[in-house]
């Protein structure tokens, strides 16, 4: 039975999902490289370790949530690293969201050094973080899935055995590179929707109920006033910054380019998020995309 849990990574994600283990009973250890994060967490119930190493030895589990592929392959390898440190057979689970080739190679270190590992990007953003109800996508065995899975409940409300190692990133990707063209289809047809006279409302009454329904439009609905708790009713506040939509389709154009698949409209997605992200759009919502849409058109004011 899992007891003792490394955290490693304690960031915006990473710390209120160890607080959540904490709470949960769990013995939780964390570690980040930011010490005001170490702070925080030991404010509230996580212990804290001088080093990913230290964290790593009394554990049963130990879980990263760190920026991209490089971190976790670089936390994992050498003398230092979390899988020389971990007892033999610990179990290694990745949350965070890296290309599916890394979560392979990092699969095979796993194996290779005497561990047990998974895969489990999430979805449900900081919100989905805090309050513990995020979904995970999760690659590897079904005795890993078994013996992973209520740890990751203490942190979430929907679990997904996706496949084999890789296959929770495999189905991360591709839902964000679906939810980034669905956004900008939406964001194009209000803007067109504008210039052809169509209140916002209509077209949401209509739009939302028959379809051109999803969740880009009913629930991240990209103009303010059809869908109260939407982003746009903030100023487009995050909600999902479009940095990190554009992290994760820069590994869907990666995905594309090493399958060979034809996708015309994902790999425009990520080239017009790429854009956007280089301004001022990086920390809003991504749903913000709707006002570089209209800013490009050569149109009339919007109704
Ligand atoms: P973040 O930058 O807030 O946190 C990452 C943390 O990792 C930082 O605190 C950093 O100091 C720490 N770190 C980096 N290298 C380290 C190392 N070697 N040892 C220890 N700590 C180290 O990022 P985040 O928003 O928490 O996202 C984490 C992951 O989750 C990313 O892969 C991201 O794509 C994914 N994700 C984020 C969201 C979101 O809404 N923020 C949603 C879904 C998935």
């Amino acid at each position: 039975m899992t007891e003792h849990i490394a955290f490693i990574g304690l960031g915006h994600m990473g710390l209120p999902m160890a607080i959540n283990l904490a709470r949960a009973g769990y013995t939780v250890t964390g570690f980040d490289l930011m010490p005001a994060a170490l702070a925080q967490a030991g404010d509230n119930g996580v212990s804290v370790a001088s080093s990913a190493a230290a964290a790593a030895k009394k554990a049963d589990v130990i879980i990263t949530m760190l920026p991209a592929g490089r971190h976790v392959l670089a936390a994992y390898e050498g003398e230092a690293g979390l899988l020389a440190a971990a007892r033999p057979n610990s179990l290694f689970i990745d949350c965070s969201t890296i290309s599916v080739e890394d979560a392979r190679s990092a699969h095979e270190l796993i194996t290779a050094a005497g561990h047990r590992g998974l895969d489990a990007p999430v979805s449900g953003g900081v919100v989905g973080a805090a309050a513990g109800t995020l979904t995970f996508m999760v690659g590897g065995n079904d005795a890993e899935f078994a013996t992973a899975k209520p740890v990751l409940e203490a942190m979430g409300k929907r679990l997904v055995h996706c496949g084999t190692p890789g296959a929770g990133q495999a189905a991360k990707v591709c839902n964000n590179m679906i939810l980034a063209v669905s956004m900008i289809a939406v964001s194009e047809g209000f803007v067109l929707g504008e210039q052809l006279g169509l209140s916002h409302q209509a077209l949401f009454d209509v739009a939302a109920n028959a379809t051109g329904q999803c969740w880009a439009l009913t629930t991240n609905c990209p103009v303010p006033g059809p869908v109260a708790t939407s982003p746009a009713n903030r100023g487009y506040q995050p909600g999902f910054a479009t940095a990190l939509m554009a992290k994760d389709l820069g590994l869907a154009a990666h995905a594309l380019e090493s399958t060979g698949v034809h996708a015309r409209l994902g790999a425009m997605a990520e080239e017009i998020y790429r854009h956007f992200a280089e301004g001022e759009g990086a920390q809003q919502d991504f749903s913000a995309i709707i006002n570089d849409i209209r800013a490009n058109s050569k149109t009339k004011e919007a109704v």
